[in-house]
């Protein structure tokens, strides 16, 4: 019977195993393998893997330790063995073959337990080793002597160790360098330890700081170049120009049509995927060296270098466009979109790259005034008529001060009898410099900038004053006043608040007051302007949708909104008497007011023959030159006192 102590924790039994298939065919060896603390074994496994060397290349460095270990205790065999939780792997060896041996078999096992220098001077004569393999058999080792390699922590790793096929001893000497050449391989797996780590954390930061430098340089969204890299790629082109005379780029400027549309219908997601698939099809219609960057919200610019001419730049433009005709399949739903883009060349002596990307937004913005999907290319003209545009906005920021607003009045008239039964509210800007100015040249100005607020609210007090005059100097007329309110007048919060407050200033009854406000205002935002126009027919002014057919001509949703009055806009007018097809829209326009309830202006009557359809159409009320421009106050109030005898 074979006498096998086998520890509890059965990991050893594999050892064991093996071990029995080395005993000879008599079986009589005894077999004392060495027992560990488990949680001293966990700690000291989990610390070997951290310096990483169990199966790597032989190193010099090693080596050199083994081969002087070897020669200060004149031994045959030296290795430095480092202990796994089932092996002895050997990062180095001198006098055998093997690089790893099980465990439990090995000397070394034994001397990771007791933290010192272990010396079996005759492994015959110590009952440890009388039975072990390597003693017994090939290759007959009779003398070892082990120095655990101990970790700045304690944990011994392996050994450093010397044996030999005789028994015999170390003299203290020999010991003494045994222990400071294990100290040594020690400190060599200490030094190559932080050298990985070194490199790992040195190749770490690398990679975040390559993160970091994309991130700073990139859009998020698409991971398109931003406009930080855009710019820099711009100036270095525009240095490029100083040393090359004929070197031709373009900087095209990108917004896409209706975006807002698109985020607000089908949701922001819908939107945001439109925007990398835009980012997609630009890139695939450039060359490696161009570059396309976002710019953030739906601006996206370009960046052609090495051009011949112009055309090269309006070639990539048709190319964009082309492939824009296709839909983008988002999300299971068909998206079309457009674009429409300035293009800015370095034709002219740039000096600044703000500038050129200056240039190119302002030839964006002309191509979206002259209707969008398509592209300008900017001319000096257009750096005129911004600059005009800019000191316009500059000097209209002090027109309301400067008390330069004038309200020139234009008659509505009852149509059956040709009387004047209010006055519509026009603003002019009687300019120092440049005369009267018309709010076509400054209206949209004045609301991109913000100064329509106190423009309007000052048109609007004045108009109430007016009227409130008049009232008074007329008093057996009822003349009412019709204002027009932008975009931006009609989102303020406190509209409502300062429109009775002004009608409270002036003694005016807010049922003279008609708001005219366009349908393009009510469709950009439908829920929150019926709130607002519920709020301003509580108030008692009346509500009259303006310019109507120009806009989304949606007549399904005239129902939905508290109009009182419906003004056909101008250009229905004045083709009615040379186009049937005209005359029909606006035949239908005023059947359909009349089924809502709702009254009817005819804007822009300019002809008898006008006058005279609108009649035999029942059109209750006209506007337009044909009765009066608009005039100031004194010619109105000339009509007033006409239009009363008339009728008298
Ligand atoms: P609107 O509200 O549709 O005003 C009517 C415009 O048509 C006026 O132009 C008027 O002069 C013009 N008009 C009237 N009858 C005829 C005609 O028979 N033939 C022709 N060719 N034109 C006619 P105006 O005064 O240049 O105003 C243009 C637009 O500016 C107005 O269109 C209105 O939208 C805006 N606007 C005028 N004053 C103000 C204001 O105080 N505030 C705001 N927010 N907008 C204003
Ligand atoms: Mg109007
Ligand atoms: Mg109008």
């Amino acid at each position: 019977m074979t006498k096998v102590f086998v520890d509890s924790s059965s990991y050893y039994l594999d050892t064991v195993v093996y071990t029995l298939s080395l005993l000879d065919s008599e079986k009589r060896f005894k077999l004392i393998p060495p027992v560990d603390i488990p949680e001293v074994e966990s700690k000291r496994a989990e610390a070997l893997l951290h310096y990483q060397v169990l199966d790597t290349a032989p190193e010099d460095s090693f080596d050199d330790l083994t081969g002087l270990a070897a020669y200060i205790c004149q031994t045959p065999i030296a290795a430095i063995g480092l202990t796994d939780s089932n092996r002895q792997w050997f990062k180095s060896k001198i006098g055998f073959v093997a690089q790893e041996e099980p465990r439990d078999i090995t000397f070394c096992a034994y001397a990771i337990l007791q933290n010192e220098l272990l010396i079996v001077r005759d492994t015959l004569t110590d009952e440890r080793f009388a039975t072990n393999p390597f003693v017994i058999r090939d290759p007959h080792i009779r003398f070892y002597a082990g120095v655990p390699l101990i970790n700045p922590d304690g944990l011994a790793l392996g050994t450093l160790c010397v044996l030999d096929h005789e028994p015999r001893d170390l003299s203290n000497e020999q010991q003494k360098a045994l222990r400071i050449v294990a100290l040594q391989v020690m400190t060599q797996l200490e030094l190559r330890r932080n050298l990985k780590v070194l490199k790992h954390s040195i190749a770490h930061r690398k990679q975040s700081e390559e993160i970091l430098r994309h991130n700073a340089f990139h859009d998020r969204l698409t991971n398109l170049p931003n406009r930080v890299l855009f710019m820099e790629r711009l100036a270095r082109a525009l240095k490029l120009k100083k040393r090359r005379k004929n070197y031709l780029f373009a900087v095209l400027f990108i917004d896409l049509d209706r975006f807002k549309l698109v985020n607000d219908s089908l949701g922001h997601m819908v939107g945001d995927q439109l925007l990398v698939a835009i980012a997609r099809c630009l890139e695939s219609c450039l060359r490696p060296k161009d570059t396309v960057a976002r710019f953030g919200g739906d601006e996206f610019a370009i960046l052609l270098k090495n051009l011949q001419d112009v055309n090269d730049a309006i070639g990539v433009v048709g190319r964009i466009q082309e492939q824009l005709k296709l839909p983008f399949k988002l999300n299971g739903q068909e998206v079309f979109t457009s674009i429409s883009v300035g293009i800015a060349l370095n034709t002219i002596d740039y000096e600044r790259p703000e500038d050129l990307l200056r240039d190119a937004d302002t030839a964006m913005y002309r191509a979206k005034t002259l209707g969008k999907a398509r592209y300008e290319v900017f001319n000096s003209a257009m750096h005129d008529h911004v600059l005009t545009l800019l000191q316009l906005e500059n000097s209209l920021q002090r027109a309301v001060e400067r008390l330069e607003l004038r309200i020139q009045y234009q008659p509505i008239v009852f149509l059956e009898t040709g009387k004047i039964t209010g006055f519509e509210a026009l603003v002019r800007w009687q300019h120092p410099d440049r005369g009267l100015i018309l709010p076509k040249d400054f209206i949209s100005i004045a609301e991109e900038t913000g100064v329509i607020i106190p423009v309007g609210y000052w048109v609007l007090r004045e108009a109430c004053r007016q009227l409130r005059a008049w009232q008074l100097q007329f008093p057996e007329n009822s003349l009412t006043i019709s204002v027009n309110l932008s975009n931006k007048q009609f989102l303020q919060a406190d509209l409502v608040t300062q429109i009775s407050q002004i009608l409270q200033e002036t003694g005016l009854d807010s049922r003279y007051l008609k708001l005219e406000i366009t349908e393009s205002v009510i469709m950009e935002n439908p829920e929150a302007a019926t709130v607002m126009l519920l709020q301003l027919k509580d108030l008692g002014c009346e509500l009259h949708m303006d310019d109507f057919g120009t806009g989304y001509s949606s007549l399904s949703y005239l129902h939905r909104f508290p109009f009182d009055l419906l003004k056909i806009d101008r250009s229905f007018i004045s083709r009615m008497d040379v186009n049937g097809k005209d005359l029909e829209i606006v035949r239908a326009l005023i059947t359909l007011a009349r089924n809502l309830n709702i009254n009817v202006i005819a804007e822009g009557l300019e002809t008898a023959e006008q006058l005279a359809q609108l009649r035999a159409l029942q059109c209750k009320y006209g506007q337009g030159y044909l009765f009066s421009q608009p005039v100031d106050q004194e010619v109105a109030e000339a009509l007033i006192a006409k239009s009363l005898s008339r009728s008298v």
